[in-house]
């Protein structure tokens, strides 16, 4: 079969990538400083649209609003709605929407804690826009990244991208009681997470059930 390879192309295009992923990652460093010094633990979670990500932080929010201070920023092209659910589920909340952009940057997540009250926050949820693609790539600052996938995305959905898990520190599988439904198989998942990196701890959960919360609380006060 022909396979049409990906080109590294002409310099230029390759200049431009690096200055600005290196940019990307000074701010980034500069938001962990700000995150660090106001003690604020700042979780990233990455995953396609669907997966799960907005429920996943409606009920860690529901769970942990008690013991921590939290607020999320919500990444997403042009809607304000993931932003509304968490807003209800008592957590303070910026929208960042990024237009065309298909993932966010420390620059947008720089400009929205400008607008968060730092001081009185201790967790930060950053919903990143739903793409398992190019956000492996953008750093925000966070200590920490959560992927999150369901079973509804298929058989295929850790293989074909192996960057967005190389850069996890956490996965969480989604929607695990639809695995039968869509003809997935659990196992064979958790072995391809495991193949691309075999330290990455593995949770299963059904978050609209709030079920298998708990490994993920602890990661999360681990972190
Ligand atoms: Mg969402
Ligand atoms: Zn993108």
């Amino acid at each position: 079969m022909k396979i049409i390879k990906h080109q590294s192309g002409e310099i230029f295009d390759i200049e431009l990538e690096e200055s600005l992923l290196r940019k990307n990652k000074e701010l980034a460093e500069e938001n962990q400083k700000i995150f660090d010094c106001y003690g604020i633990k700042a979780i990233d979670i990455l995953g396609s649209i669907g997966s799960g990500k907005t429920t996943l932080i409606c009920q860690l929010v529901k769970k942990l609003r008690k013991k921590y201070a939290i607020a999320v920023i919500a990444g997403d092209l042009t809607t304000q709605i993931d932003a509304q659910l968490i807003k209800k589920n008592g957590a303070k909340v910026i929208q960042i929407n990024t237009g065309k952009e298909c993932h966010l940057d420390a620059k947008l997540v720089n400009e929205a804690i400008k607008n968060l009250p730092l001081n009185k926050i201790n967790l930060l949820f950053i919903e990143n826009v739903g793409n398992l693609i190019c956000p492996a790539e953008f750093p925000l600052g966070a200590h920490k990244r959560i992927v999150v996938f369901s079973c509804t995305e298929g058989p295929y959905v850790v293989i074909k991208h192996p960057y967005i898990f190389k850069e996890a520190d956490i996965v969480v599988i989604n929607k695990i009681d639809l695995a039968k439904k869509m003809g997935v198989s659990l196992p064979k998942l958790k072995a391809d997470v495991k193949k691309i990196k075999s330290s990455l701890p593995i949770v299963e959960t059904i978050a609209n059930k709030g079920k298998g919360l708990e490994k993920i609380i602890n990661f999360l006060t681990d972190a």
